[in-house]
């Protein structure tokens, strides 16, 4: 079995373009262009440095003694907190605002929810001097003063979206809406492995850089390239897609993706898509969905924004409906405190959404002699509120 993406643009039964017909011409010039352009010298060359000197690649791969002592395994932890802006997702933009300068693109567009995608799309305009207008919903701007001024201190202009219910989705509607006005000119930066082909399949291949250091850096400490596992959260799934890319096709690596459960999976306030979820399409991509009977995207809910997402990517879909991938679902407490631990245990303080990772070793028994390597997809400074009201700190 694949789990690549294929000609048509879908992994198994999920993925595609289903998109509105105005946006076809745009969707298309990606499409046509996005792996030679990828493949060039000259762009492998940028993105490399680019890598290296502005995000500070490689991210160590740091073997977490103390947790592994606990749970009576050997973790790893792949450190993409370290990153410059704090988290993953800055792969993914500069490896697109190369794209897109490659294009001839002279405008960038992006939605953005808590503004971690925002922000990251900011910073590479700011890099790069290019124009830098980011969609989010009013709701999230009140909610996400940080990052809201953060965007605008990196000189991009951050624009409420004002229907439905003011949050990541109507933000992302907006976006497409300015994409269709203004398809010469813009390049529209996606900030998950979600969206209509080839989306998914580029963020993938940009985010596919951690599970590429993995390899290497694993047969450096332990001898060998695969871990037994690799364990990543899941909001739209960028990265997790990363840090699975290359052990996509080697059976012995076991993929476990962990998913928000808010405040339990059958509460009504979750994001356990790949349990919830029914096939629906949704912002171009067909997959699982989370829904009502009739079709009406269910609103989600998690405590940690990243991850309040009503879908998954297409390629997760697949991991699940295939069974390749082991899903798991963390409650908001079982995340919390799992962040706390790993605070108490190894001095980082973790995202919430990746401390939804981290909960898994409390669901799973692995054997002493396992190597798990975990997806540190980024660091707890912008969660700080969070932890305190939740602990009372
Ligand atoms: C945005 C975010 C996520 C969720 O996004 P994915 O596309 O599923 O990776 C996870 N962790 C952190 C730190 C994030 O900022």
């Amino acid at each position: 079995m694949s789990f690549n993406v294929n000609e048509k643009g879908y992994y198994g039964e999920f993925g595609g373009a289903y998109i509105p017909e105005m946006l076809y011409p745009n969707v298309e010039e990606l499409r046509q262009k996005y792996l030679s352009i990828m493949d060039e010298p000259d762009f492998k060359a940028e993105f490399n440095q680019l890598l290296k000197d502005y995000v500070g690649r490689p991210s160590p791969l740091y073997f977490a003694k103390r947790l592994s002592e606990k749970y009576n395994t050997k973790v790893y932890l792949k450190r993409e907190d370290l990153n410059h802006t704090g988290a993953h997702k800055v792969n993914n933009t500069i490896g697109q605002i190369l794209l897109a300068k490659r294009l001839g693109k002279k405008r960038i567009i992006a939605e953005t929810g808590a503004g971690q995608h925002g922000v990251a799309t900011a910073t590479v305009c700011a890099l790069m001097g290019i124009e830098c207008i980011v969609y989010m919903g009013e709701i999230d701007i009140a909610r996400q003063a940080p990052n809201v001024a953060r965007m605008k201190m990196l000189g991009a202009e951050v624009r409420p979206a004002l229907s439905g219910s003011r949050t990541l989705k109507d933000a992302t509607n907006e976006a497409i809406r300015d994409w269709i006005n203004n398809p010469v000119d813009t390049h529209y930066i996606i900030g998950s492995a979600i969206g209509p082909h080839p989306y998914p399949d580029m963020v993938t291949r940009f985010q596919s850089i951690i599970s590429e250091e993995i390899k290497w850096q694993l047969k450096e400490k332990e001898g060998r390239e695969n871990p037994d596992y690799v364990v990543a959260c899941i909001g739209g799934g960028s990265n997790a897609a990363g840090t699975y890319y290359h052990f996509l096709h080697e059976p012995e690596v076991g993929i476990i993706a962990v998913e928000a459960a808010g405040k339990g999976v059958d509460s009504g306030h979750s994001a356990a898509t790949s349990k919830l979820g029914k096939v629906g399409v949704i912002h171009g991509c067909k997959t699982l969905l989370m829904q009502t009977p009739d079709g009406q995207i269910t609103e989600p809910y998690s405590i940690s924004a990243g991850l309040d997402y009503p879908g998954v990517g297409p390629l997760h879909a697949h991991l699940a409906q295939s069974g390749r991938g082991e899903f798991f679902s963390v409650t908001d407490d079982d995340a919390m405190n799992a962040g706390l631990q790993l605070t108490k245990l190894e001095g980082i303080i973790p995202a919430i959404e990746s401390a939804h990772a981290f909960a898994v070793l409390d669901q799973k028994k692995f054997k002493p002699e396992d190597i798990v390597v975990i997806s540190l997809s980024g660091r707890g400074d912008k969660d700080l509120d969070n932890y305190i009201d939740y602990f009372k700190l």
